[in-house]
């Protein structure tokens, strides 16, 4: 007999499936001994009030085996001999867009700029070691894109729960845990996601696809306002309607969109700061405890948002028990992201904190002096004007952090008071910190609005502003700068037939869940320009 509940537990009743199996027994009343095995269905953790619950809905297998899997499968066809897509990148949106190909019976050529995920670990490794950022190999370019060495968080704020079902469903048959499918903020971990990612390329190749790594797009071949193929740097001409999923790091894909006449527009984007605090302080805040987390219960999460002076001022992309990491895509440039393994055990918390900024903005004279100052044109009026900011504020990073990886930062309260700091604390950014004077040197549109959040958010959360907690700069690289303009209906670029822009790079996601699921609706929208009928998922 199968049955189903929903459960409110203490965290140490849910910790495993033993204590699990005592505390529905005690509950339900039933003889444990019966109970064969119990599969939780969605888990979520209730830190609203001082006693922390699990919220849970189980399903019990009494006197019964399982027999349903885990997962739903998704079948591969044998794609050797069908026509051929050409998808340029292979982070989730390309990925995802080849897989869902082959599930409609098309052929995926992937062309990929950066390494295979293994690869790109030891050029990753030597930012941080010498301070050198391969322009090919990096956090944002190599397999598995910008999402390989990630966080691996795959929330979304998608409605459509059905499509975020799949891609959930599809990293589970490559190897991810069936838990991203129960818990409320499912997470991978960075330690977990390579294998993964290997997996799928197994199978796109299996399937009778091709991936070309070290090899990357250099131009569209476009013809009379169609498209006919890339062109790479190999020298290889490949032919056939083009998916193209670049990432919003592929500022050279942009430039020479631009330049071709290829129409893009500029969009809003984030910047600001990533804000580190030890995981401890983040656990007793969370948590209403001061002994943490305890044993039972994973690192807190948290979520801030507010406005300021007409503009949003957010955390973004919180990294609980993760490490602060150095993102550049190139030389010459500090950016910062997070990222977490899969047991989120390091002994810090962080999270991007980032300011709004509308293409209106960069009227703002100040700005514009930003981008002077560092030699970056004046083209406020140029669609490009938003990359050419985000380009002005990692250069102004890099000098401030000594011209190497080292990051430029300052204490949380310091930078609130205006004051360099005069030591920092220990933090998980591996090629160092630089005491430095943010609130100085970052944008005043940018570091005042910061300065007012950090000090509501200080308010409704006691002890989040705290000079144990430092602020490493910068942040940029939160969404695209830039819209590559395509049909609502076909997904086809507005005025170049066969070029999907697809994913982040596109303007049309942001992050790993909502890339893969425009990848697979890029990849629908081929099959019906093919003429083929497209089942629903
Ligand atoms: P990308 O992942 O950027 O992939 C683009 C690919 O295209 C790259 O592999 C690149 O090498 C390739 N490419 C670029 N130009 C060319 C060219 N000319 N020719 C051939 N190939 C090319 N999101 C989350 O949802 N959860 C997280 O926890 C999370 N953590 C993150 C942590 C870090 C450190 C970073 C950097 C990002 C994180 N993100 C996270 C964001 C997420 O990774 C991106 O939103 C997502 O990867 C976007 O997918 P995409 O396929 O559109 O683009």
């Amino acid at each position: 007999m199968i049955q189903e509940f929903q459960l409110r537990a203490l965290p140490e009743q849910a910790i495993s499936e033993q204590a699990l199996k005592q505390f529905i027994g005690r509950e339900k009343g039933l003889d444990i001994r019966t109970i064969h095995s119990i599969r939780v269905l969605k888990r979520s953790i209730d830190a609203r009030q001082r006693t922390i619950y699990v919220n849970l809905k189980v399903r019990l297998y009494i006197n019964e085996i399982p027999h349903d899997e885990e997962f739903v499968r998704t079948e591969y066809r044998k794609v050797e001999n069908s026509p051929q897509v050409i998808v340029v990148g292979a982070g989730p949106g390309g990925l995802f867009a080849a897989l869902r190909l082959i599930e409609l019976g098309l052929r995926p050529i992937v062309v990929e700029r950066g390494k295979n995920v293994r690869d790109r670990k030891t050029d990753i490794a030597r930012i941080s070691r010498e301070h050198k950022v391969d322009p090919e190999s990096n956090y944002s370019f190599g397999e598995g894109g910008a999402g390989a060495y990630s966080d691996g968080k795959l929330y979304t704020r998608s409605k459509k729960r059905g499509n975020v079902d799949k891609i959930l469903n599809v990293f589970c048959q490559h190897g991810a845990s069936s838990s991203i499918l129960v818990d409320a903020h499912p997470h991978i971990g960075t330690d977990k996601l390579p294998r993964v990612i290997e997996n799928m390329r197994n199978t796109i190749i299996d399937c009778g696809g091709e991936v070309h790594f070290e090899t990357r797009m250099d131009s569209l071949i476009i013809e009379k306002e169609r498209i006919i193929g890339i062109e790479t740097n190999t020298g290889k001409i490949f032919k056939g309607p083009v998916i193209l999923a670049t990432g919003h790091s592929a500022r050279d894909v942009y430039r020479w969109l631009h330049s071709h006449g290829v129409q893009i527009e500029t969009k809003g984007i984030a910047v600001g700061v990533r804000l580190e605090h030890p995981s401890m302080l983040i656990d007793q805040i969370q948590y209403h405890n001061r002994n943490g987390r305890g044993k039972y219960l994973p690192a807190a999460e948290y979520s801030f948002v507010t406005q300021v002076d007409g503009r949003g001022v957010y955390s973004f992309c919180m990294c609980p028990g993760g490490f602060v990491v150095p993102a550049a895509s190139g030389p010459h440039q500090i950016v910062v992201n997070g990222m977490s393994p899969s047991n989120r055990g390091s002994k810090w918390s962080n999270s991007g904190m980032v300011v709004e900024i509308r293409p209106e903005d960069l009227q703002n004279d100040e700005l514009r002096m930003k981008n002077e100052e560092l030699g970056f044109a004046d083209d406020t009026d140029s669609v490009l004007s938003m990359m050419h900011f985000q380009e002005a504020l990692e250069a102004a990073c890099w000098q401030q952090g000594n011209m190497r990886q080292t990051a430029p930062a300052q204490r949380m309260v310091d930078f609130t008071r205006k004051k360099l700091s005069y030591d920092l604390p220990e933090s998980s950014y591996s090629p160092g910190l630089v005491s430095s004077p943010l609130h100085f040197w970052m944008p005043p549109f940018i570091a005042n609005r910061l300065s007012k959040g950090f000090q509501q958010f200080g308010k409704t959360s006691h002890g989040f502003l705290t000079n144990d907690a430092v602020l490493i700069g910068v942040e940029t690289r939160t969404s695209s700068p830039v819209r590559i303009v395509r049909d609502n209906e076909t997904l086809q670029h507005i005025t170049v037939q066969g070029l999907f822009p697809c994913g982040e790079g596109a303007g049309y996601a942001g992050g790993i869940v909502s890339a893969g699921i425009d990848g697979e609706r890029c990849a629908e929208a081929v099959a019906a320009y093919f003429g083929l009928s497209v089942p629903q998922n």
